[in-house]
């Protein structure tokens, strides 16, 4: 595409980011806009895969990555009651050779502030919530509810499960709550008074399940992340705070080592999971609007691979910008190449079966986004 074109991406998330970074090095004048003042520490920790962190790494990121997070050693799938190890994969300096990047977890925030750095200074407005975009003779007219309009050719829609810019392409069509929440909770590894746990551990249960990992590689804080069912979600929240004994109790009769783990809790909060049935319109066919991550496939959180699947469409969605002339048949190779692997991710998360038991784990993290072929 004429590297003239004025690219707006909305929403400063994983994918948001990880494409404004890529489609700045390769010479296009692309602008965030994100909806947030500014980006906060909220309590949460994310996982990124081999095929995260060696996307990142081509935007100079993966010191700050690993600095800021761990690099995990392993990960070991636990049997709820009698603690049987039933899974355990490596991911030490041999696999990390094997699949071409480290697999380091990071809180959220601290990843939020590694992102920013692999743009230009200056890239991302904050404060800037995309209400509509509107057809301008040839361009497109952007509207913020802070008052603020700006002008684009290409509109890249990297706004999350609850895109306005989906919604402007497909029509109103809101998430759905799948059944089930999550509880989420820091706390300082001090709490667990000397008790040793692995880098990663998923605790399986037949309806619900328990995941605490490090967060940073001094092994000084601990996220706990338990997934269990529930009938609905009434709150207009995105999360509610709730407490370690409701925690404790969802997980009752879980092995003692697990529970030694939730007695370490501070303080934790409730979150509804919701996704949205697959569906394959991604872009708009003049070449306009194109959407990644959540914002056109969110998925269940049960494979931790919903923003490395917006990470390895911003890698994409740029090549293919770079390549052709028409944002049109960018469009069409970025969608023929992303769909098919996004759709077994998101089979697999729905299945909620990665890796509970021995599982053939190098199509995923072997894959490289700034190399894979794309579609004809
Ligand atoms: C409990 C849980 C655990 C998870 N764990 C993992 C994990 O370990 N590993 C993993 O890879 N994935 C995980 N995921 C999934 C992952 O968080 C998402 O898939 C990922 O964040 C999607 O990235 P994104 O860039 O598409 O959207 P987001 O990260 O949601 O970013 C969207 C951005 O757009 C902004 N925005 C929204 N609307 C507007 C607007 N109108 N105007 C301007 N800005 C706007 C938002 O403020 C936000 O900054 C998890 C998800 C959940 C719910």
């Amino acid at each position: 595409m004429n590297r003239k074109s004025r690219i707006a991406v909305i929403g400063a998330g994983l994918g948001g980011l990880t494409a404004a970074g890529f489609l700045q090095r390769a010479g296009f004048a692309a602008k965030v806009y994100e909806q947030a003042p500014t980006f906060s520490r909220i309590g949460a920790g994310i996982i990124l895969s081999a095929n995260v962190t060696k996307v990142l790494r081509r935007l100079g990121l993966e010191d700050g990555l690993i600095s800021a997070g761990i690099k995990s050693q392993s990960y070991v799938s636990r049997a709820w009651d009698s603690g049987e190890v039933v899974a355990e994969f490596m991911f030490d300096a041999v696999a990390e050779r094997r699949y071409g990047g480290p697999y380091v977890h990071i809180h959220r925030g601290d990843l939020h502030a590694v992102l920013e750095c692999g743009v230009a200074p200056g890239t991302i407005a904050f404060d800037h919530q995309l209400t509509d975009v509107q057809d301008k003779s040839g361009s497109l007219r952007l509207i913020f509810a802070n008052g603020a309009v700006s002008e684009a050719d290409v509109v890249i829609g990297a706004d999350g499960i609850r895109s306005r810019v989906r919604e402007i392409l497909l029509g109103p069509e809101p998430p759905q709550f799948v059944g089930a929440t999550a509880y989420r909770a820091i706390f300082p590894a001090e709490r667990l008074n000397g008790f040793w746990i692995p880098d990663c551990t998923k605790w399986w249960g037949s309806d619900r399940h328990c995941l605490p990992y490090y967060l940073t590689g001094r092994r000084d804080e601990v996220y706990a992340i338990g997934v269990v069912p529930a009938a609905s979600w009434d709150s207009e929240e995105t999360s509610v705070p709730t407490t370690r004994e409701r925690y404790l109790q969802s997980f009752a009769g879980f092995h003692a080592d697990l529970q030694r783990v939730l007695h370490a809790v501070e303080t934790v909060t409730l979150w509804p999971i919701f996704d949205r049935a697959r569906d394959d319109r991604w872009s708009a066919p003049d070449g306009r609007i194109a959407l990644l991550g959540d914002a056109c496939h969110p998925m269940r959180p049960f494979m931790a691979a919903g923003g490395a699947m917006a990470v390895e469409d911003a890698a994409i969605l740029s090549r293919c910008l770079e390549k052709f002339d028409d944002p049109a048949r960018a469009f069409r190779c970025y969608e023929a190449t992303r769909i098919p692997r996004v759709a077994k991710v998101q089979d697999i998360s729905i299945a909620n079966t990665w890796m509970r038991g021995p599982t053939e784990t190098d199509w995923f993290y072997c894959y490289d986004a700034c190399t894979a072929p794309l579609a004809s």
